[in-house]
């Protein structure tokens, strides 16, 4: 049985330059955020919590799952849109 590092690794991703398809609406939210449950429930670990309280987020990689989107809807600070056709997640060689 492969890890979820050896699987993840057979999908590839193109990247939409400039053109992230989830956004935080308002990052001081995410730094009043208690439990910040984004950064430990993305399975791509496209959300980091940084020291100072900050949340990133870099959406390359992102599985388009769709837990983010409803793990922040109560905060409703996440603005959440599928990629443009030909970008994102290829699952193909998985
Ligand atoms: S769950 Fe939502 S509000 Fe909380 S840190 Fe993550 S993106 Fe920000
Ligand atoms: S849609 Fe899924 S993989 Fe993409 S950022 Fe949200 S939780 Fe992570």
């Amino acid at each position: 049985m492969s890890k979820i590092e050896e699987k993840l690794f057979q999908d590839r991703y193109r990247v939409d330059s400039g053109r992230p398809h989830i956004k935080i609406k308002d990052p001081d939210h995410c730094t009043e955020c208690l439990e910040k449950q984004c950064t430990v429930c993305c399975p791509a670990g496209c959300y980091t919590r940084e020291t100072s309280g900050k949340v990133t987020l870099v959406t390359d990689g992102c599985l388009e799952c769709g837990t983010c989107r409803i793990i922040c809807q109560d905060s409703g600070n996440l603005e959440w849109e599928w990629p443009r056709g030909g970008f994102g997640i290829l699952f193909k060689f998985g």
